[in-house]
């Protein structure tokens, strides 16, 4: 039953990447991909060139964005400088990066066209790295220790780097019960795949309130 479910979600996922890539991004090949997935996230293969993308979907909620990380080069070499690369903290680039990528015109390297961006105040720009240096992540009451800011103006701050376009508006995820974090984690824990009457037995719950609180995560966009 789950092979099943697996093979079609595999199949799913490989007329979903070729519908955003028709041709390979690299190889400009249509035979299409093959899909394995590793810890619940799907990697494809292009069939002609052997290139590795691995998925990476950003945010929680209603509102994601895929970006998608190279992780095993073309067999001519011709990606390998693109392996493990991506917009500044983030991992991999955008369907529109791989889009617009012309190995055979040699931009190799070439960083990916982005709109201008207004420039940046000293303060800001020190705001910014410091998030860079962080993973990507800001907390508040320590980023102001650090940088000796008030916590009101580093909020300004970040305010006006979102609104500048450099970092991104924090996508609103609906707000979880003990319960539904409970069942996300374990689901987490389990590799994203979830196996009701076990769960049920291994969280001590009845199997119509773990299926009906599977419905609510289902409904709030924490899991497929
Ligand atoms: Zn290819």
């Amino acid at each position: 039953m789950w092979g099943e479910r697996k093979q079609k979600a595999l199949e799913w996922w490989a007329s979903d990447f070729k519908r955003t890539f028709p041709t390979c991004p690299i190889c400009g090949s249509d035979l299409g991909y093959d899909v394995a997935t590793k810890f619940a996230t799907p990697h494809f293969k292009c069939r002609s060139c052997m290139t590795v993308w691995k998925l990476i979907v950003e945010g929680l909620g209603w509102k994601t964005q895929r970006r998608y990380l190279l992780v095993e080069p073309d067999k001519d070499l011709r990606a390998s400088s693109l392996v493990k690369k991506g917009d500044r903290w983030h991992e991999g680039y955008k369907e529109e990066f791989w889009k617009s990528l012309d190995l055979g015109g040699m931009k190799m390297g070439a960083e990916p066209a982005a709109p201008p961006r207004p420039p940046l105040t000293d303060l800001e720009e020190e705001v910014l790295d410091y998030i860079d240096k962080h993973g990507g992540e800001i907390s508040i009451p320590e980023a102001g220790e650090e940088l000796g800011l008030m916590d009101d103006r580093l909020k300004a701050i970040i305010d006006k780097l979102r609104e500048k376009g450099y970092i991104e508006k924090p996508t609103p995820s609906p707000a979880l019960t003990d319960l539904e974090k409970e069942v996300l984690d374990y689901i987490d824990r389990h590799g994203g795949e979830i196996s009701v009457p076990q769960a049920s037995e291994e969280l001590g719950l009845r199997e119509a309130r773990l299926k009906a609180t599977i419905d609510k995560l289902k409904e709030k966009g924490y899991i497929e």
